[in-house]
C-alpha cells in the first residue's frame, strides 16, 4: 500500500466545513485502490493571526517543505483585512514553492440547469463547455511590489507593479500548450492585454508565440482578455486551453465557475511540476463568510480538488472514482447544495458522493 503524507490547512469561514466533509471520502477513494492518506492537520489562519500577529508561524513553510502535497479550503474573515489573509497564507506557499502553475478545470457537469442559455432558445449542451485554465501562479501582477505614499494626503499615491520574466512566461506557456497537445480539441487561447500593456504583456506575447513553435498540432491565438471574457460567455464550445496571468486568470476561471453554475463546483491545483516542492489542491472559492456556519456550502469544488491530488500523488484510478461519483451525483440532481437550486447539506453532499465512489471504478474523465 503507497503512503502519502498530506497537509491539511483547512483555514476559515466555509474552508473547515467542505473540507472536513471531503477527508474521508479521499480515504476512501484512495483505499478502494490500495493508497493511504494521512492527513497532518495545521490550525492556520485568521483565528491564528488573532493570536499571534501571524497567518502561519515564521517557520511554517519549512513545516509544510516535508509534505507530499497541501490540501487548503479557504482563508478570509470579514474582520481580517483581505490583504493579510491571503497574502499571510495563500501567495507565499505559491510563491516559495513554486506553484508556478494554478490548473482550474471549467466545466459544465451532466444534470445542472445551465447558467447560459442555448442559442435559439435550444438545451445548452453540457459538452460544448469544457475549458481548463492555466494561470500563471508565481509572478505578475501578484508580486507584491509596490507601495503606498503619503498616505492620508490628498497626493496620496499607489503603487501596484507586476513582473514578468520572460522564465516565467515561458515556462507556464510550455505547460499549457503540452497539456493542450494532450486533449482532443488541442486549442489553446492565451489572454492578453498587449494593446494597452505594452511592456508586460508584449513581452507574453512574443514568449507564448516562441514557445507555440515547439508545438505545431496545437491551435492557438491571442484574445485581449476582455474579449476573451466576452467569448467564454458567447462561444463557450470554441474555448479548451486559457492561458493567463496570475491577476487574468483569476478573474477569468471565476467567470468560468460562475457559468458552469456555482464557485462552489470548481477545482483548483496550485502545481510545482517539476516536483522539487509540494502542490497545493484547494477549491477556487474563498471562505464564504454569507453562508459559513449554516453547513450548506457546497463541499464538489473541495472534493474535485481532492481528485486533482490524487491524480498527482499517483492515484489515478481514486482520481476517477471521485471524478465519476461528483458526476453521478450531479446528473442524478437529488443531493444538491441549495446553490444549485438543491435541499442538501455540506455533509450530505460529500456523503453521496462517498456512496458512489465503488460504481466501475467511476468513468474516465472526458478531455
Ligand atoms: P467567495 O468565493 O468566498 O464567495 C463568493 C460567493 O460565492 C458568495 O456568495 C459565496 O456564498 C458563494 N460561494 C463560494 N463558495 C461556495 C460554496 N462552496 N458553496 C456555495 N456557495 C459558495 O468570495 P468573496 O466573498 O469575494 O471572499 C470571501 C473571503 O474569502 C474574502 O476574505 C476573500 O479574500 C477570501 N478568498 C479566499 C480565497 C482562498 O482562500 N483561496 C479565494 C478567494 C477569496
Ligand atoms: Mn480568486
Amino acid at each position: 500500500m503507497s503512503r502519502h503524507r498530506v497537509a491539511v490547512l483547512a483555514g476559515d469561514g466555509i474552508g473547515p466545513e467542505v473540507v472536513e466533509a471531503s477527508l474521508p471520502v479521499l480515504d476512501e477513494a484512495a483505499g478502494l485502490e490500495g493508497v493511504r492518506l494521512e492527513w497532518v492537520h495545521f490550525p492556520w489562519g485568521c483565528d491564528h493571526w488573532q493570536e499571534t500577529g501571524r497567518m502561519m508561524p515564521a517557520d511554517g513553510l519549512d513545516l509544510l517543505r516535508p509534505f507530499d502535497a497541501i490540501f487548503l479550503g479557504a482563508v478570509g474573515r470579514p474582520d481580517v483585512p483581505d490583504h493579510v489573509s491571503v497574502r499571510g497564507l495563500i501567495l507565499p506557499i505559491r510563491q516559495a514553492f513554486h506553484q508556478y502553475v494554478n490548473l482550474r478545470p471549467m466545466e459544465l457537469l451532466s444534470g445542472l440547469p445551465p447558467v447560459l442559455a442555448g442559442r435559439g432558445g435550444a438545451p445548452f449542451p453540457p459538452e460544448s463547455f469544457r475549458m481548463v485554465c492555466v494561470r500563471e501562479n508565481s509572478e505578475g501582477e501578484y508580486v507584491g511590489a509596490g507601495g503606498r505614499f503619503d498616505q492620508g494626503s490628498p497626493d496620496e499615491r499607489a503603487e501596484q507593479l507586476s513582473v514578468f520574466t520572460r522564465r516565467g512566461i515561458e515556462r507556464v506557456a510550455r505547460y499549457a500548450f503540452h497539456l493542450a497537445d494532450r486533449r482532443s480539441r488541442r486549442l489553446l487561447a492565451s489572454a492578453t492585454k498587449s494593446n494597452a500593456w505594452q511592456h508586460a504583456m508584449v513581452l507574453w506575447d512574443e514568449v507564448v508565440e516562441e514557445v507555440a513553435q515547439d508545438f505545431p498540432r496545437v491551435t492557438w491565438r491571442p484574445y485581449h482578455v476582455d474579449a476573451l471574457a466576452a467569448r467564454m460567455v458567447s462561444h463557450p464550445e470554441s474555448l479548451d486551453v486559457i492561458l493567463a496571468s496570475n491577476l487574468f486568470g483569476d478573474i477569468l476561471s471565476d467567470l468560468g465557475a460562475a457559468l458552469t453554475g456555482s464557485l462552489g463546483l470548481a477545482p483548483g491545483a496550485n502545481l510545482n511540476p517539476e516536483r522539487s516542492y509540494p502542490s497545493m489542491f484547494e477549491p477556487i472559492h474563498g471562505s464564504a463568510p454569507d453562508i459559513a456556519g449554516r453547513g450548506i456550502a457546497n463541499p464538489i469544488g473541495t472534493l474535485w480538488a481532492g481528485a486533482l491530488m490524487l491524480e498527482h500523488l499517483g492515484a489515478p484510478g481514486a482520481a476517477a472514482r471521485v471524478e465519476g461519483a461528483i458526476r453521478a451525483v450531479v446528473a442524478e440532481g437529488a443531493t444538491l447544495t441549495p446553490e444549485l437550486g438543491g435541499r442538501a447539506g455540506t455533509v450530505e453532499v460529500a456523503e453521496a458522493v462517498r456512496l458512489r465512489l465503488g460504481d466501475a471504478g467511476g468513468a474516465p474523465p472526458p478531455s
